[in-house]
């Protein structure tokens, strides 16, 4: 009974999340669906994309959280369209939570729409919110058995971004074994090692986020 109620919902979700696309295409805008564990850097790769891009792309940005306004403000300070969810406890976006955050966007007018997922790393990757594709960040300093830990997060995803790689050296993280089991369970996966602090790695992930766009 329970898998049941649980299919139903999913069934709900995709039927909006198709209309959520729809829209998206008719507007001509590209989305991604960031998705990460608390603390792996989200809103600071959606801060340094935007440092790259927003000369060149028109972008806007929804960002998810349990509570708080945090990450809009900080993404509302570099002059981007920002609206912010609060699920109130929810520890995903879906499809319904995007179609109401959207009409709050000037969708016509963007060209790359960023949606800031709540950090978990378990059923955001189960949900359709009507994305182009669904990206996971995974900082090294969180370990390397997290991609065979939470395969359904890496298989799900187009692109892997591995943040914080300037911490690298004062971990026990092993990059080679992350990034076999990673493409062991998906072996299309786009992998990126990136430091939002430094710098280093962002060019190469802008530069490829820019010709999906385009
Ligand atoms: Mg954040
Ligand atoms: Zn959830």
């Amino acid at each position: 009974m329970k898998v049941k109620v649980v299919a139903q919902i999913l069934e709900a979700n995709d039927r909006i999340a198709a209309e959520n696309r729809r829209l998206f295409k008719d507007s001509g805008v590209y989305v991604i669906n960031l998705m990460s564990a608390p603390g792996a850097g989200k809103t600071s790769l959606i801060e340094s994309t935007i440092k790259e891009l927003h000369n060149k792309l028109r972008i806007g940005v929804i960002e998810g959280d349990i509570a708080g306004t945090d990450d809009a403000q900080r993404i509302e300070s570099l002059g981007i369209p920002v609206v912010q969810i609060n699920t109130g406890g929810a520890c995903h976006l879906d499809a319904n939570m995007i179609s109401e955050a959207i009409t709050d966007l000037p969708l016509k007018d963007l060209a790359l729409l960023i949606i800031e997922n709540v950090g978990n790393l378990v059923c955001p990757s189960e949900f359709k919110v009507g994305e182009d594709m669904k990206i996971m960040i995974l900082s090294i300093t969180e370990g390397d058995d997290k991609p065979l830990k939470y395969p359904l997060m890496f298989q799900e995803s187009s692109a892997l971004i591995l943040n914080k790689i300037d911490l690298l050296p004062h971990t026990n993280a092993d990059l080679k074994k992350i990034k076999n089991n990673s493409l062991s369970l998906n072996p299309s996966l786009k992998i990126f090692e990136v430091s939002c602090k430094t710098g280093e790695g962002i060019s190469e992930w802008t530069s490829w986020l820019q010709s999906l766009v385009a």
